[in-house]
Protein backbone atom coordinates (compact mmCIF):
# COMPACT_ATOMS: atom_id res chain seq x y z
CA UNK A 1 0.00 0.00 0.00
CA UNK A 2 1.42 3.38 -1.06
CA UNK A 3 2.00 5.54 1.71
CA UNK A 4 1.36 9.44 1.21
CA UNK A 5 5.27 11.35 2.34
CA UNK A 6 5.45 14.77 2.87
CA UNK A 7 9.04 16.75 3.74
CA UNK A 8 7.64 18.83 6.56
CA UNK A 9 4.39 17.77 8.01
CA UNK A 10 3.01 20.71 10.85
CA UNK A 11 0.65 19.37 13.53
CA UNK A 12 -2.19 22.11 14.32
CA UNK A 13 -3.41 24.97 12.62
CA UNK A 14 -4.05 27.45 14.68
CA UNK A 15 -1.74 30.89 14.73
CA UNK A 16 1.26 28.67 15.35
CA UNK A 17 0.46 26.27 12.63
CA UNK A 18 -0.30 29.03 10.00
CA UNK A 19 2.88 30.90 10.96
CA UNK A 20 4.95 28.28 10.66
CA UNK A 21 3.09 27.44 7.14
CA UNK A 22 3.56 30.78 6.05
CA UNK A 23 7.27 30.78 7.03
CA UNK A 24 8.36 27.30 5.48
CA UNK A 25 6.55 28.62 1.85
CA UNK A 26 8.47 31.15 2.19
CA UNK A 27 11.81 29.15 2.74
CA UNK A 28 10.41 26.69 -0.61
CA UNK A 29 9.92 23.85 1.96
CA UNK A 30 7.41 21.72 0.91
CA UNK A 31 4.97 20.51 3.41
CA UNK A 32 1.38 19.84 4.91
CA UNK A 33 -0.88 21.50 8.12
CA UNK A 34 -2.85 19.17 9.61
CA UNK A 35 -5.87 20.26 12.05
CA UNK A 36 -8.19 17.77 13.70
CA UNK A 37 -10.92 20.65 13.67
CA UNK A 38 -11.28 23.72 11.97
CA UNK A 39 -8.53 26.47 11.67
CA UNK A 40 -8.12 28.54 14.95
CA UNK A 41 -10.73 25.91 16.47
CA UNK A 42 -9.73 26.72 20.15
CA UNK A 43 -10.87 30.53 19.54
CA UNK A 44 -14.02 29.52 18.65
CA UNK A 45 -15.49 26.72 20.96
CA UNK A 46 -13.40 26.61 23.46
CA UNK A 47 -13.62 30.17 25.08
CA UNK A 48 -16.77 32.21 26.38
CA UNK A 49 -19.21 34.32 24.28
CA UNK A 50 -17.75 37.75 25.37
CA UNK A 51 -14.46 36.75 24.49
CA UNK A 52 -12.34 39.91 23.27
CA UNK A 53 -8.27 39.89 22.54
CA UNK A 54 -6.35 41.10 24.97
CA UNK A 55 -4.27 43.46 22.85
CA UNK A 56 -5.42 46.05 20.47
CA UNK A 57 -5.95 44.83 16.41
CA UNK A 58 -2.91 47.10 15.67
CA UNK A 59 -0.69 45.18 18.20
CA UNK A 60 -2.42 41.29 18.45
CA UNK A 61 -1.87 40.17 14.86
CA UNK A 62 0.64 39.08 12.02
CA UNK A 63 2.50 41.05 10.29
CA UNK A 64 1.01 39.99 7.08
CA UNK A 65 -2.24 41.87 7.66
CA UNK A 66 -3.70 44.20 9.77
CA UNK A 67 -7.52 43.31 10.80
CA UNK A 68 -8.86 46.54 9.21
CA UNK A 69 -7.56 45.01 6.06
CA UNK A 70 -9.29 42.05 6.93
CA UNK A 71 -12.61 43.38 8.61
CA UNK A 72 -13.16 47.78 7.50
CA UNK A 73 -15.06 47.51 10.64
CA UNK A 74 -12.32 46.92 13.02
CA UNK A 75 -10.15 50.14 14.24
CA UNK A 76 -6.59 49.60 14.86
CA UNK A 77 -7.08 50.66 19.03
CA UNK A 78 -10.55 48.12 18.56
CA UNK A 79 -10.00 44.46 20.64
CA UNK A 80 -11.07 42.12 18.14
CA UNK A 81 -13.99 39.61 19.20
CA UNK A 82 -12.81 35.87 19.59
CA UNK A 83 -14.98 34.98 16.18
CA UNK A 84 -13.01 37.60 14.36
CA UNK A 85 -9.95 36.44 15.43
CA UNK A 86 -10.90 33.23 14.63
CA UNK A 87 -12.41 34.36 10.84
CA UNK A 88 -8.65 36.49 10.73
CA UNK A 89 -6.97 33.61 10.82
CA UNK A 90 -8.69 32.02 8.40
CA UNK A 91 -8.68 35.12 6.30
CA UNK A 92 -4.74 34.76 6.66
CA UNK A 93 -4.67 30.96 5.64
CA UNK A 94 -6.38 32.14 2.92
CA UNK A 95 -3.96 34.87 1.90
CA UNK A 96 -1.06 32.77 1.88
CA UNK A 97 -2.78 29.46 0.56
CA UNK A 98 -1.65 27.03 3.50
CA UNK A 99 -1.69 23.58 2.43
CA UNK A 100 -4.15 23.04 5.58
CA UNK A 101 -6.52 19.75 5.59
CA UNK A 102 -8.87 20.35 8.85
CA UNK A 103 -10.80 17.60 9.91
CA UNK A 104 -7.45 15.30 10.75
CA UNK A 105 -6.53 14.54 14.24
CA UNK A 106 -2.71 12.93 14.28
CA UNK A 107 -2.91 10.25 16.59
CA UNK A 108 0.47 9.25 16.85
CA UNK A 109 4.25 9.76 15.86
CA UNK A 110 6.78 7.64 15.48
CA UNK A 111 10.52 7.60 14.47
CA UNK A 112 10.74 5.30 11.69
CA UNK A 113 13.10 2.76 12.62
CA UNK A 114 16.49 2.21 10.67
CA UNK A 115 15.86 5.39 8.57
CA UNK A 116 15.49 8.79 8.72
CA UNK A 117 11.93 10.54 8.92
CA UNK A 118 8.86 9.95 11.32
CA UNK A 119 5.57 7.44 10.93
CA UNK A 120 2.83 10.00 11.76
CA UNK A 121 -0.90 7.39 12.21
CA UNK A 122 -3.77 9.95 11.56
CA UNK A 123 -7.72 9.73 11.71
CA UNK A 124 -7.49 9.19 7.61
CA UNK A 125 -4.15 7.16 6.99
CA UNK A 126 -0.62 6.96 7.76
CA UNK A 127 1.78 9.65 6.14
CA UNK A 128 5.88 9.88 6.30
CA UNK A 129 7.43 13.09 6.64
CA UNK A 130 11.49 14.09 7.19
CA UNK A 131 10.29 16.41 9.52
CA UNK A 132 7.64 17.44 12.20
CA UNK A 133 6.51 20.47 13.79
CA UNK A 134 4.51 20.34 17.11
CA UNK A 135 2.10 23.18 16.72
CA UNK A 136 -1.01 22.44 19.29
CA UNK A 137 -0.67 25.38 21.57
CA UNK A 138 0.14 26.35 24.51
CA UNK A 139 -3.01 25.93 26.18
CA UNK A 140 -3.77 22.09 25.67
CA UNK A 141 -5.21 20.51 28.95
CA UNK A 142 -7.27 22.56 31.02
CA UNK A 143 -6.07 22.25 34.82
CA UNK A 144 -8.57 21.31 37.47
CA UNK A 145 -7.02 21.04 41.10
CA UNK A 146 -8.81 18.43 42.83
CA UNK A 147 -9.74 20.40 45.39
CA UNK A 148 -13.53 20.41 45.96
CA UNK A 149 -14.64 16.98 45.93
CA UNK A 150 -18.05 16.00 43.20
CA UNK A 151 -20.24 15.20 46.21
CA UNK A 152 -20.46 18.98 47.39
CA UNK A 153 -22.89 19.14 44.02
CA UNK A 154 -21.61 22.48 43.04
CA UNK A 155 -21.31 22.64 39.83
CA UNK A 156 -17.72 22.79 38.68
CA UNK A 157 -16.31 23.66 35.44
CA UNK A 158 -12.81 25.07 33.80
CA UNK A 159 -12.95 28.16 32.29
CA UNK A 160 -12.84 26.81 29.07
CA UNK A 161 -16.40 25.45 29.98
CA UNK A 162 -17.63 28.96 30.78
CA UNK A 163 -19.79 30.54 28.02
CA UNK A 164 -22.30 33.06 29.74
CA UNK A 165 -23.62 34.31 33.16
CA UNK A 166 -26.97 32.87 31.84
CA UNK A 167 -25.88 29.13 31.47
CA UNK A 168 -24.98 28.85 34.85
CA UNK A 169 -26.92 27.98 37.31
CA UNK A 170 -28.86 30.57 39.47
CA UNK A 171 -26.68 31.15 42.48
CA UNK A 172 -22.87 32.47 43.61
CA UNK A 173 -20.30 31.60 42.31
CA UNK A 174 -16.61 30.89 43.07
CA UNK A 175 -14.04 31.50 40.74
CA UNK A 176 -10.87 30.55 41.15
CA UNK A 177 -7.79 32.25 39.50
CA UNK A 178 -7.35 35.63 38.44
CA UNK A 179 -5.45 35.83 35.80
CA UNK A 180 -7.02 37.29 32.38
CA UNK A 181 -9.58 34.56 32.09
CA UNK A 182 -10.23 34.32 35.84
CA UNK A 183 -11.03 38.13 36.19
CA UNK A 184 -12.76 38.79 33.10
CA UNK A 185 -15.28 35.87 33.88
CA UNK A 186 -15.71 37.11 37.50
CA UNK A 187 -16.47 40.66 36.07
CA UNK A 188 -19.07 39.42 33.65
CA UNK A 189 -20.80 37.73 36.13
CA UNK A 190 -20.64 40.24 38.58
CA UNK A 191 -22.04 42.88 35.83
CA UNK A 192 -24.24 40.21 35.18
CA UNK A 193 -25.83 40.63 39.17
CA UNK A 194 -24.38 37.37 40.80
CA UNK A 195 -22.60 37.53 44.17
CA UNK A 196 -18.98 36.85 42.85
CA UNK A 197 -15.93 35.23 44.90
CA UNK A 198 -12.31 35.60 43.45
CA UNK A 199 -9.92 33.75 44.25
CA UNK A 200 -6.73 35.94 43.82
CA UNK A 201 -3.20 34.09 43.30
CA UNK A 202 -0.15 35.83 42.70
CA UNK A 203 -0.12 37.95 39.64
CA UNK A 204 0.69 41.17 37.20
CA UNK A 205 -1.23 43.74 36.61
CA UNK A 206 -0.13 46.29 34.34
CA UNK A 207 -2.29 49.51 33.65
CA UNK A 208 -4.74 48.83 30.30
CA UNK A 209 -3.32 52.30 28.98
CA UNK A 210 -0.82 54.84 30.66
CA UNK A 211 -0.15 57.99 29.23
CA UNK A 212 -2.00 57.32 26.23
CA UNK A 213 -0.30 54.31 25.12
CA UNK A 214 -1.70 50.73 25.56
CA UNK A 215 0.33 48.92 27.97
CA UNK A 216 1.48 46.16 25.34
CA UNK A 217 3.53 49.13 23.50
CA UNK A 218 5.48 49.70 27.00
CA UNK A 219 5.78 46.37 26.84
CA UNK A 220 7.20 46.09 23.75
CA UNK A 221 9.25 49.87 23.80
CA UNK A 222 10.62 48.07 27.33
CA UNK A 223 11.90 45.38 25.69
CA UNK A 224 9.63 43.03 27.65
CA UNK A 225 8.02 40.78 25.21
CA UNK A 226 11.42 39.90 24.41
CA UNK A 227 12.41 38.77 27.51
CA UNK A 228 13.81 35.49 27.26
CA UNK A 229 12.70 32.56 29.49
CA UNK A 230 14.16 33.00 33.23
CA UNK A 231 15.03 29.97 35.34
CA UNK A 232 13.03 26.99 34.81
CA UNK A 233 9.74 27.46 36.91
CA UNK A 234 10.04 30.75 37.05
CA UNK A 235 8.49 31.21 33.31
CA UNK A 236 4.96 31.49 34.44
CA UNK A 237 3.68 34.94 35.30
CA UNK A 238 -0.19 35.46 35.95
CA UNK A 239 -1.18 38.84 33.73
CA UNK A 240 -4.42 40.28 34.63
CA UNK A 241 -5.37 42.52 31.81
CA UNK A 242 -8.70 42.97 30.10
CA UNK A 243 -10.26 43.79 26.81
CA UNK A 244 -13.18 43.73 27.79
CA UNK A 245 -16.18 46.82 26.77
CA UNK A 246 -13.33 48.90 25.29
CA UNK A 247 -10.45 47.50 27.53
CA UNK A 248 -9.69 48.91 31.17
CA UNK A 249 -7.32 48.24 34.28
CA UNK A 250 -7.72 45.45 36.17
CA UNK A 251 -7.57 46.62 39.66
CA UNK A 252 -9.11 44.20 42.21
CA UNK A 253 -9.11 46.62 44.90
CA UNK A 254 -11.74 48.58 42.60
CA UNK A 255 -13.59 45.41 42.22
CA UNK A 256 -13.78 44.67 45.64
CA UNK A 257 -15.09 48.46 46.14
CA UNK A 258 -17.74 47.27 42.99
CA UNK A 259 -19.22 44.38 45.31
CA UNK A 260 -16.67 41.83 44.04
CA UNK A 261 -15.50 39.14 47.12
CA UNK A 262 -12.30 39.03 47.45
CA UNK A 263 -10.24 35.59 48.92
CA UNK A 264 -6.93 34.77 49.11
CA UNK A 265 -5.72 31.19 47.31
CA UNK A 266 -8.11 28.06 47.30
CA UNK A 267 -6.20 25.67 49.23
CA UNK A 268 -8.62 22.74 50.41
CA UNK A 269 -12.52 21.62 51.72
CA UNK A 270 -13.91 19.52 53.94
CA UNK A 271 -17.89 18.91 54.60
CA UNK A 272 -18.98 21.64 51.64
CA UNK A 273 -16.66 24.68 53.64
CA UNK A 274 -13.83 26.18 51.47
CA UNK A 275 -10.71 27.18 52.95
CA UNK A 276 -8.58 29.80 51.30
CA UNK A 277 -5.03 30.88 52.16
CA UNK A 278 -3.65 34.29 54.29
CA UNK A 279 -1.86 35.37 50.84
CA UNK A 280 -4.88 37.96 49.51
CA UNK A 281 -3.29 40.94 50.60
CA UNK A 282 0.30 40.01 50.01
CA UNK A 283 -0.88 39.18 46.15
CA UNK A 284 -2.61 42.36 46.06
CA UNK A 285 0.25 44.69 47.02
CA UNK A 286 2.57 42.46 44.96
CA UNK A 287 0.49 42.87 41.91
CA UNK A 288 -0.05 47.14 43.11
CA UNK A 289 3.95 46.65 43.02
CA UNK A 290 4.17 45.27 39.49
CA UNK A 291 1.75 47.97 38.25
CA UNK A 292 3.60 50.68 39.97
CA UNK A 293 6.87 49.54 38.93
CA UNK A 294 5.99 49.48 35.41
CA UNK A 295 4.53 52.75 35.47
CA UNK A 296 7.48 54.13 36.83
CA UNK A 297 9.61 52.20 34.42
CA UNK A 298 7.68 54.53 31.34
CA UNK A 299 8.11 57.53 33.02
CA UNK A 300 11.85 57.15 32.84
CA UNK A 301 11.65 55.91 29.65
CA UNK A 302 9.33 59.08 28.51
CA UNK A 303 12.14 61.67 30.50
CA UNK A 304 14.79 59.74 29.00
CA UNK A 305 13.82 59.90 25.23
CA UNK A 306 11.97 63.46 25.73
CA UNK A 307 8.64 62.31 24.30
CA UNK A 308 5.35 64.40 24.42
CA UNK A 309 3.33 62.12 26.44
CA UNK A 310 0.65 63.53 28.71
CA UNK A 311 1.09 63.42 32.51
CA UNK A 312 -1.70 60.43 33.81
CA UNK A 313 -1.68 61.05 37.78
CA UNK A 314 -5.07 58.53 37.31
CA UNK A 315 -3.22 55.23 36.79
CA UNK A 316 -1.50 55.97 40.31
CA UNK A 317 -5.12 56.53 42.19
CA UNK A 318 -5.39 53.63 44.61
CA UNK A 319 -9.21 52.46 46.25
CA UNK A 320 -9.76 52.53 49.59
CA UNK A 321 -9.68 49.04 50.16
CA UNK A 322 -13.25 47.33 50.75
CA UNK A 323 -14.04 44.93 54.04
CA UNK A 324 -12.88 41.42 52.00
CA UNK A 325 -9.53 43.05 51.78
CA UNK A 326 -9.47 44.61 55.16
CA UNK A 327 -10.64 41.74 56.98
CA UNK A 328 -10.01 38.54 54.71
CA UNK A 329 -12.24 35.80 54.54
CA UNK A 330 -10.58 32.62 54.88
CA UNK A 331 -13.80 30.10 54.30
CA UNK A 332 -16.63 29.51 52.65
CA UNK A 333 -19.71 27.19 53.60
CA UNK A 334 -20.36 26.70 49.95
CA UNK A 335 -24.26 26.27 50.98
CA UNK A 336 -24.82 28.80 52.88
CA UNK A 337 -23.61 31.55 50.91
CA UNK A 338 -25.73 29.93 48.29
CA UNK A 339 -23.08 29.16 45.83
CA UNK A 340 -24.33 27.08 43.20
CA UNK A 341 -20.96 27.04 40.66
CA UNK A 342 -16.97 26.99 41.02
CA UNK A 343 -14.74 27.98 37.94
CA UNK A 344 -11.40 26.94 37.72
CA UNK A 345 -9.27 30.00 35.90
CA UNK A 346 -6.38 27.73 36.51
CA UNK A 347 -4.62 27.19 33.47
CA UNK A 348 -3.77 24.56 31.23
CA UNK A 349 -0.88 21.66 31.04
CA UNK A 350 0.90 20.26 27.59
CA UNK A 351 -0.30 17.21 26.53
CA UNK A 352 1.91 15.14 23.70
CA UNK A 353 0.78 11.66 24.78
CA UNK A 354 0.77 11.07 20.74
CA UNK A 355 4.33 11.71 20.26
CA UNK A 356 6.25 8.74 20.97
CA UNK A 357 9.97 9.77 20.37
CA UNK A 358 12.49 10.59 23.03
CA UNK A 359 11.80 14.15 22.95
CA UNK A 360 10.42 15.10 26.54
CA UNK A 361 11.66 15.38 30.03
CA UNK A 362 10.53 13.30 32.85
CA UNK A 363 7.33 15.34 33.79
CA UNK A 364 6.73 15.18 29.73
CA UNK A 365 7.77 18.41 28.81
CA UNK A 366 9.43 19.35 25.66
CA UNK A 367 13.31 19.23 25.66
CA UNK A 368 14.02 21.97 23.27
CA UNK A 369 16.02 24.99 22.56
CA UNK A 370 13.94 27.52 21.12
CA UNK A 371 11.65 24.77 19.66
CA UNK A 372 14.45 22.67 18.03
CA UNK A 373 13.64 19.60 20.13
CA UNK A 374 16.72 17.21 21.48
CA UNK A 375 15.22 14.53 19.12
CA UNK A 376 16.55 15.55 15.61
CA UNK A 377 13.39 16.55 12.81
CA UNK A 378 11.13 17.26 15.63
CA UNK A 379 9.99 20.95 16.41
CA UNK A 380 7.96 22.29 18.84
CA UNK A 381 6.27 25.78 18.10
CA UNK A 382 3.79 28.15 20.09
CA UNK A 383 5.22 27.30 23.65
CA UNK A 384 4.89 29.92 26.96
CA UNK A 385 8.43 30.86 26.88
CA UNK A 386 9.75 29.03 23.97
CA UNK A 387 12.19 31.73 23.25
CA UNK A 388 10.78 34.65 24.82
CA UNK A 389 7.74 36.23 26.87
CA UNK A 390 5.59 36.82 23.44
CA UNK A 391 6.28 33.34 22.52
CA UNK A 392 2.41 31.74 23.24
CA UNK A 393 1.09 34.80 21.73
CA UNK A 394 -0.47 36.28 18.30
CA UNK A 395 3.04 38.83 17.39
CA UNK A 396 5.34 36.51 19.22
CA UNK A 397 4.83 32.91 17.54
CA UNK A 398 5.24 34.30 14.51
CA UNK A 399 8.47 35.44 14.74
CA UNK A 400 9.31 32.05 16.10
CA UNK A 401 7.98 30.26 13.40
CA UNK A 402 10.42 32.33 10.95
CA UNK A 403 13.69 30.95 13.61
CA UNK A 404 12.15 27.38 12.65
CA UNK A 405 12.20 27.81 9.67
CA UNK A 406 15.57 28.30 9.43
CA UNK A 407 16.82 25.75 11.23
CA UNK A 408 14.90 23.45 8.93
CA UNK A 409 16.31 25.35 5.81
CA UNK A 410 20.12 24.60 7.34
CA UNK A 411 18.89 21.07 8.28
CA UNK A 412 17.53 20.57 4.76
CA UNK A 413 21.00 22.10 2.99
CA UNK A 414 22.64 19.28 5.00
CA UNK A 415 21.27 16.57 3.52
CA UNK A 416 20.97 18.07 0.01
CA UNK A 417 24.51 18.44 0.31
CA UNK A 418 25.19 14.63 1.42
CA UNK A 419 22.19 13.32 -1.06
CA UNK A 420 24.86 15.17 -3.59
CA UNK A 421 27.62 13.47 -2.60
CA UNK A 422 26.32 10.13 -2.86
CA UNK A 423 25.11 10.75 -6.33
CA UNK A 424 28.03 12.00 -7.61
CA UNK A 425 29.94 8.66 -5.78
CA UNK A 426 27.31 6.85 -7.54
CA UNK A 427 28.44 8.26 -11.58
C1 LIG B 1 -8.70 32.81 27.03
C2 LIG B 1 -7.48 33.11 26.21
C3 LIG B 1 -7.37 34.37 25.61
C4 LIG B 1 -6.24 34.67 24.84
N1 LIG B 1 -6.15 35.90 24.28
C5 LIG B 1 -5.05 36.22 23.56
C6 LIG B 1 -4.92 37.52 22.95
O1 LIG B 1 -5.79 38.34 23.09
N2 LIG B 1 -3.82 37.79 22.22
C7 LIG B 1 -2.83 36.85 22.06
O2 LIG B 1 -1.85 37.14 21.37
N3 LIG B 1 -2.92 35.64 22.62
C8 LIG B 1 -3.99 35.31 23.37
N4 LIG B 1 -4.08 34.06 23.94
C9 LIG B 1 -2.92 33.16 23.84
C10 LIG B 1 -2.76 32.44 22.49
O3 LIG B 1 -2.74 33.40 21.47
C11 LIG B 1 -3.84 31.43 22.21
O4 LIG B 1 -3.84 30.47 23.24
C12 LIG B 1 -3.70 30.71 20.86
O5 LIG B 1 -4.85 29.94 20.65
C13 LIG B 1 -2.47 29.81 20.74
O6 LIG B 1 -2.34 29.45 19.39
P1 LIG B 1 -1.60 28.12 18.93
O7 LIG B 1 -1.72 28.02 17.46
O8 LIG B 1 -0.23 28.07 19.51
O9 LIG B 1 -2.43 26.96 19.62
P2 LIG B 1 -3.97 26.60 19.47
O10 LIG B 1 -4.81 27.77 19.16
O11 LIG B 1 -4.29 25.80 20.68
O12 LIG B 1 -3.97 25.68 18.16
C14 LIG B 1 -3.54 24.35 18.16
C15 LIG B 1 -4.40 23.59 17.17
O13 LIG B 1 -3.92 22.25 17.13
C16 LIG B 1 -5.01 21.39 16.95
N5 LIG B 1 -4.59 20.06 17.42
C17 LIG B 1 -4.24 19.72 18.68
N6 LIG B 1 -3.89 18.41 18.74
C18 LIG B 1 -4.01 17.92 17.49
C19 LIG B 1 -3.79 16.65 16.90
N7 LIG B 1 -3.36 15.60 17.64
N8 LIG B 1 -4.02 16.48 15.56
C20 LIG B 1 -4.42 17.54 14.81
N9 LIG B 1 -4.66 18.76 15.32
C21 LIG B 1 -4.44 18.97 16.64
C22 LIG B 1 -6.11 22.02 17.78
O14 LIG B 1 -7.40 21.64 17.33
C23 LIG B 1 -5.86 23.52 17.56
O15 LIG B 1 -6.66 24.08 16.53
C24 LIG B 1 -5.20 33.70 24.68
C25 LIG B 1 -5.33 32.45 25.29
C26 LIG B 1 -6.46 32.15 26.06
C27 LIG B 1 -6.57 30.80 26.73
Amino acid sequence: MSVETIDTLVIGAGQAGLAMSEHLSKAGVPHLVLERRRIAERWRSERWDSLVANGPAWHDRFPGLTFTDFDAAIGPDDFPAKEQVADYFVAYADKIAAPIRCGVEVLKLERNSGRPGFRVETSDGVIEAARVVAATGPFQRPIMPPVIPAETGVVQMHSTGYRNPQALPEGAVLVVGAGSSGVQIAEELLRAGRTVYLSVGPHDRPPRAYRGRDFVWWLGVLGKWDAAAQEPGKEHVTIAVSGANGGHTIDFRRLAADGMILVGRTEGCTDDVVRFGSDLVENLNNGDANNRALLDEADAYVARNGLDLPEDPEARVSVPDAPCVRDPLRALDLKAAGVSTIIWATGFALDYGWMQVDAFDADGKPRHQRGVSCEPGIYFLGLPWQSRRGSSFIWGVWHDAKYLADQISIQRAYIAYDDACRADAAR
